[in-house]
Parts: C-alpha cells; structure tokens; sequence
C-alpha cells in the first residue's frame, strides 16, 4: 500500500513518548512538509522506524536529545548522504539502483556512546550486540536490527549507519517514493 512516512513516524513517536519521559530523553521530530508517501507494507515501516528509535533512546543518557527527521531525497546517493566527518558511515544495505527512483528517509540521530568502526559491519547480525557498552538498562536480544534490514530488503531500500566511538550514531533508513497517484478527476477506478 501508500504509506505516509511522516504519518508513521509520528505514531512511533506517541507511542514511545512514556518511555523516553521517563528515560529523561527528548525527541526532536522534524517530520518534513509531507509528501513523503512509500510504497509498503504500513505496519512493518512503522517496526524499521519503531527499532531505530527504541536503540536510539537506550543508548541515550538522561538528559539527551534524540533527532528523528524525515526527508524526501531526490536521488539514492542523496537520501542516503553521510551526516558525520568522513570515514564514519557504512552501508548497511544499499538497494539495486533502478534508474530514476526517488527515496525518503527517516533519519534517527542519538547522542549517546557510539560504536567503534569494527562494530559496524556486523550490526545487521542476528544477536550481535556491541561488548562493552554499560549494560544494565541497556538489554536487549540483538534481533532489532536484523528485523531492520529484513524489511528493507522486502521494500528494496536501504539502510546506513555513521558512528564512531563517543560521537552517537545515525541511522538512516530509506525507502522508494510512491509513483505520483494519477489525477483522475471523474473518481473513476480504484480510490
Ligand atoms: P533488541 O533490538 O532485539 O531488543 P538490541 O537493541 O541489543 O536488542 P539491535 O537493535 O539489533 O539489538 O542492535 C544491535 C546492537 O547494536 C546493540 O546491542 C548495540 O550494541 C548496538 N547499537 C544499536 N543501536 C545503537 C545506538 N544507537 N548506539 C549505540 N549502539 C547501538
Ligand atoms: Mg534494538
């Protein structure tokens, strides 16, 4: 179907609003000015969107800020364009390139501990968690992320990472823009 990523986000960004009061961490959402229509499966978007978020505010300490933003890029290399100084950003999963395919991305920015370069490769595993990072609060199985990548793949998009020890992490996860829907003035067929 049509999914509204701005529309998507939005619900994710209700449905964690008790957690992240009570983990003390704001979210910043800027949500762009529409348009950002994807072909999808709604419910499985929401879950990319929900599981990029979730990480962003358990590795967020009390008193963070949390950046989620939607953006509609014009072309692959600029929806999924880097963030952070050179050498910090790694692809987790890049779609084949169709000619002429346009993208949204949700943007998931945190301000937390990062993770060293070796790490990044792997994080699309199934139960790869980073060592080292202060446990405690911070469990989890290390399925998020390889849910993740699984539902990019079904809607041919992808997915990138910067991060870099003690400097957050972005993730970004894009998805191909909906064809324009044709105008069809006398509401003929379909609706
Ligand atoms: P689950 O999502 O299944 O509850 P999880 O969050 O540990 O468990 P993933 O979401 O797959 O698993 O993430 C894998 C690992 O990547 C995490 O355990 C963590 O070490 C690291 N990671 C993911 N997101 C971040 C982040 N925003 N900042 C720092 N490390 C992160
Ligand atoms: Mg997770």
């Amino acid at each position: 179907g049509r999914v509204d990523l701005a529309r998507a986000a939005s619900d994710v960004v209700d449905a964690v609003s008790v957690i992240s009061r009570e983990r003390g961490v704001t979210i910043r959402a800027n949500l762009g000015q529409g348009g950002a229509t994807v072909t999808g499966d709604r419910d499985e978007i929401v879950q990319v969107i929900q599981n990029l978020v979730d990480n962003a505010l358990k590795y967020s300490s009390s008193g963070g800020v949390v950046e989620l933003s939607i953006d509609r890029g014009r072309t692959l290399d600029e929806a999924m364009a880097a963030r952070m100084p050179e050498g910090t950003r790694l692809s987790l999963e890049t779609p084949d390139r169709e000619a002429g395919l346009k993208y949204a991305v949700v943007t998931v920015r945190d301000h937390g501990p990062g993770m060293a370069r070796e790490h990044l490769p792997r994080l699309t595993e199934r139960f790869y968690r980073v060592e080292g990072q202060k446990s405690g609060e911070r469990q989890g199985t290390g399925l998020g992320l390889a849910i993740v990548r699984h539902i990019i793949i079904r809607h041919r998009g992808g997915l990138s990472v910067d991060s870099a020890l003690g400097q957050g992490a972005i993730f970004a996860a894009c998805f191909p823009l909906a064809p324009a829907r044709e105008l069809d003035p006398s509401g003929g067929a379909g609706s």
